[in-house]
């Protein structure tokens, strides 16, 4: 991968903060974006605008078209058996409330269960446990080790006849572990019990096949993947979609509407109420060609290469402590250095040009685990380079001398 020429295809690599070149390790919140993608949206409003599905004008059969064919590029980019069972929503969190709440209605009764793990983004867990409320349902936690990986047997004991679901994210992120989400599905499923997959922080950097993996739900956000924000994607069997009640009513999840009964539309249709954000998906399909033209093989190469150099320049400084030590893991460093609130190395690093994220990520019950409130994350992408991983650590170090 020529590093230089991919990081000119993202304009905003080149900018400066407080007078510095801005170094962003912050890709797991969000990712930049390159010009394929920024050209998508500017030309989508410029020249292609006009509303899907309803029109029979040329410009809505056309953004229809473009709509409907980004549908397919997510389709090929999952590989999933067909693009009804590709629903877009405004993120991964819909996508988990969408499940959430329509699995939960049709197939949740009192006293079931859903397991999720301890592990897992707030939004892997808050939407679960509120079906459990509603439903008077328990909630049940597979552990893990010190390492920051899952315990599968733990996990097997905790499937149950009353297990409706099993949640899991597939890359952790904080701990950046990559979960055995393949094993952790064929053990499921001998037990009948379907798998929803966090894939929030997997599709960005490993090839993801649904069918391989045999996922019954998987969810990603677009803005995460180099594409626009507030837009998502859920994958769902189109036989649990199929019997699975809406999530929003209103336009375009309707088939007939009547003031004695409304019948719905077909999938996806059915989940997709309202006006999607239509050019949103095709800029999103911009981004799954750009990192496919990359290689998803080459950028996790790339990317883990990066990584080991990462743990290994920042173990080697005095005091400091990385999170998460998973025998398979993706690219993210999780550390806390000596007796330094992370705030203040966050804040510190922000001063220096070194954009980081600090806190709890989004993944209390996780910081409860480790025995911290919260942690520096510097989370990596393929338009990184060892440069930045040294300016990342000159920064610590001068943090650590000041301290
Ligand atoms: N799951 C994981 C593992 C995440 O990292 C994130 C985003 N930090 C989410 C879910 C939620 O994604 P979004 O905010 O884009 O809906």
């Amino acid at each position: 991968m020529d590093i230089n020429k991919i990081r000119e295809d993202f304009p905003i690599l080149s900018e400066q903060v407080y007078n510095r070149p801005l170094v962003y390790f912050d890709n797991a919140a969000t990712t930049q974006k390159p010009w394929p993608v920024i050209h998508c949206l500017e030309e989508g409003y410029r020249r292609h605008n006009a509303n899907v599905h309803r029109g029979i004008h040329f410009l809505s059969q056309t953004a229809t078209e473009a709509h409907e064919a980004a549908r397919a590029r997510v389709r090929d980019f999952l590989h999933a058996a067909s693009a009804e069972e590709i629903v877009f929503t405004r993120g991964t969190t819909e996508s988990v409330n969408l499940v959430a709440f329509s699995f939960g209605e049709t197939f949740c009764r009192e006293g079931d269960e859903i397991v999720v793990t301890v592990m897992e983004h707030h939004s892997n867990i808050v939407p679960w446990q509120m079906l459990c409320e509603r439903r008077k349902m328990h909630l049940k936690v597979v552990p893990m080790n010190d390492r920051g990986e899952l315990l599968l047997e733990e996990y097997e004991k905790l499937l149950t006849p009353r297990t409706r679901l099993v949640a899991v994210a597939h890359v952790s992120n904080v701990l950046g572990t990559v979960n055995p989400v393949g094993e952790m599905i064929a053990a499921a499923h001998r037990r009948g019990i379907p798998v929803f997959v966090d894939g929030a922080q997997a599709v960005p950097h490993l090839k993801v096949d649904v069918q391989a993996l045999d996922a019954d739900f998987y969810a990603f956000s677009a803005h995460k993947v180099y594409g626009p924000t507030g837009l998502g994607v859920l994958y769902g069997k189109k036989r649990w979609l199929e019997q699975m009640q809406p999530y929003q009513g209103g336009g375009e999840m309707i088939d007939q509407v009547r003031f004695e009964k409304t019948t719905y539309n077909a999938l996806p249709y059915k989940f997709e109420a309202g006006t999607p954000d239509f050019i949103g998906t095709t800029a999103l399909a911009a981004a799954l060609d750009f990192v496919e033209t990359l290689g998803m093989d080459c950028i996790a190469e790339y990317e883990s290469q990066l990584l080991h150099y990462t743990e290994e320049r920042l173990s080697a400084l005095p005091g400091l402590k990385i999170y998460g030590q998973a025998a398979h893991k993706s690219a993210v460093v999780s550390f806390r250095m000596g007796d330094i609130h992370p705030y203040d190395t966050g804040l510190l690093l922000d001063k220096l040009g070194v954009a980081v994220r600090t806190g709890h990520h989004c993944a209390q019950p996780l910081m409860e685990r480790l025995g911290i409130d919260s942690c520096v994350r510097a989370s990596l992408s393929f338009y990184n380079t060892r440069e930045e991983t040294d300016i990342l650590c000159a920064a610590l170090e001068r943090i650590r001398k000041m301290f």
